[in-house]
């Protein structure tokens, strides 16, 4: 039987399935005489709780690196959050009941009342605190979280796993994860890729798959269950190959990218969120190339504050420990529509009121991410660069409003470090004035997504023309020398951070071109440093 779902990682696995079976308990509804000693019990327990949470927060940390092990910390705090130990306190009072009933209850209308709500954040909170409650109940009825996978490694399906669920299987015993529902974001895909096993969502399997053999495939999203003679062979054929090559690119962790005549090229990984730092760190990236920073409006139902984004950007800098940081500023508008910006419905969008044209016009949301951006430099590496810039104008608007930034916070008395500034290449314009461009900033980065739309009048969007969207065009690489060449004569360093920049079959040109760095998806990195070693730079 064959099934389609979403792959969340690549890779194939191919085992036995394992249903994980939620712990559910069923919890009965008593009377109790002694409401005190039953709230008692209750905060006994809900301390208990804490402490497991605090045990895995730890082995999270260990496994799975800071911003996924965040969950945990947020988890105790859910714990004693007021309106939930209430809730639950009051009821045992009220209406005379056990604790167990009582836990149970408010984790399921809390629940309910996170699913109903717009925020996409608080609605995530749903399967937190049904997660939570589900652990103080067991603890109640004096039971473990389940979790138990058996002797042999497995394929696990489940409908959903909550995080600490995931955190608590013994990874050795799981080949992949198989869910039912859960997003491309959810922990279960960020573990998963974090632990570098496949894993599919939105496979609907059938409940008589237990201990039946499976193929994942996480390249196509494929679920092979019992698969044919024919079918495991080719699987089987395919994965040694995948390990023979995995092994070699892990042989290259803690490798320099240097060239075969001595030429280091910076390699850094582009990311789109605060939860995308494992995987960065994990496949050894020497920085961030590209933090695509719209991913806080876009996740959000109003403008992020100064303090979320400050928050986001701290975490991210912290984690990468003093390696460089390059945030992209807001680049919103044209595909990536946020409702409460009310921007107008245009008949253009690619080319109209997007990224810095908004940052220059509505100049407080602007301010408010540079300050952000600013305040989180102080703990670590950061650089900015600003995106979609047609004029040196523009270039001069922005490095102004960073200087109004850090003249408000000498003001204050709030601290910030050096921000290298940069912009990014990835309009035609840009790329014919990068000369002037070079006397303004730092570095260079080259958008060869849009600066391919751009230059060839090819909507990136359409799959219609992708055929013909040919990122090799002589004009593109044309470009590319140009911008190079320009950059380097005014004394900047020049990357690349658009998609072009991890196509292993141009390393060794854009090497030759004179590039300085080259910013890729993080599962990108030890393939294009293979190739950097085997490139010359002559
Ligand atoms: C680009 O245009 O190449 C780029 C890196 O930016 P984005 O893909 O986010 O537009
Ligand atoms: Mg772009």
């Amino acid at each position: 039987m064959k099934l389609e779902g979403k792959s969340v990682f690549s890779g194939i696995a191919i085992g036995r399935c394992k249903i994980f079976g939620k712990q559910e308990s069923l919890v009965k509804r008593s009377k109790v005489e002694d409401t005190a000693g039953e709230i008692k019990r209750f905060s006994q327990a809900k301390e208990q709780a804490k402490e497991q949470l605090s045990v895995l927060h730890e082995k999270a940390l260990k496994e799975v690196g800071e911003a996924n092990a965040m969950i945990f910390e947020v988890h105790q705090m859910m714990l004693d959050d007021l309106d939930y130990v209430e809730s639950i306190t009051n009821m045992i009072e009220s209406q005379n009941i056990n604790a167990e009933f009582a836990v149970a209850s408010t984790g399921d209308n809390f629940a309910e009342m996170f699913s109903a709500m717009d925020d996409d954040y608080m609605r995530e909170r749903a399967a937190d605190v049904k997660d939570i409650s589900n652990r103080v109940v067991h603890i109640l009825q004096g039971k473990g979280m389940g979790g138990d996978l058996g002797q042999e490694p497995v394929i696990l399906l489940a409908d959903d796993l909550a995080p600490s669920e995931t955190v608590q299987l013994d990874k050795s015993k799981v080949l992949s994860f198989v869910t039912r529902y859960g997003s491309t974001n959810s922990h279960t895909a960020i573990l998963a890729r974090t632990m570098n096993i496949p894993a599919l969502i939105g496979v609907d399997f059938p409940q008589d798959a237990e201990g039946k053999m499976a193929i994942v495939d996480g390249k196509t999203g494929i679920f092979i269950l019992e698969p044919s003679a024919e079918e495991l062979e080719t699987y089987k054929k395919l994965k040694e190959q995948e390990q023979e090559r995995a092994r070699l690119l892990q042989e290259l962790k803690g490798q320099d990218n240097v060239t075969k005549d001595g030429k280091t090229i910076q390699l850094y990984a582009n990311i789109g969120g605060v939860g995308d730092v494992a995987t960065v760190l994990a496949n050894d990236a020497g920085g961030i190339g590209l933090f695509r920073s719209e991913f806080l409006y876009l996740e959000s139902e109003d403008y992020p504050t100064e303090e979320q984004q400050f928050k986001a950007y701290r975490t991210v800098v912290e984690n990468m420990a003093g390696k460089k940081v390059i945030i992209r500023t807001l680049d919103i508008g044209a595909d990536k529509q946020v409702g409460y910006f009310n921007l107008d419905k245009e008949e253009n969008p690619a080319m109209g009121y997007r990224a810095i044209r908004i940052c220059l016009d509505r100049k407080e949301i602007f301010k408010t991410q540079l300050r952000a951006i600013y305040r989180a430099s102080y703990y670590g590496k950061i650089s900015v660069m600003f995106p979609m810039i047609i004029s040196v104008d523009e270039v001069r608007q922005a490095k102004e409003m960073c200087e109004t930034v850090k003249c408000e916070l000498d003001a204050e008395g709030i601290p910030y470090a050096e921000v290298e500034l940069g912009v990014m290449i990835e309009t035609p314009a840009a790329a014919m004035i990068s000369d002037l461009l070079a006397k303004e900033v730092d570095f260079f980065s080259v958008g060869t997504n849009d600066l391919t739309q751009y230059t060839l009048a090819i909507d990136r969007q359409n799959p219609k023309l992708d055929s013909i969207y040919d990122a090799h065009h002589p004009a593109i690489l044309r470009m590319l020398q140009m911008i190079i060449d320009n950059g380097h004569k005014g004394g900047c360093w020049v990357g690349i951070c658009g998609e072009l920049g991890a196509d292993l079959t141009l390393t060794e040109t854009f090497i030759q071109m004179g590039i300085d760095e080259l910013s890729v998806s993080p599962s990108m990195i030890l393939p294009v440093r293979e190739q950097i070693r085997n490139s010359s730079s002559k």
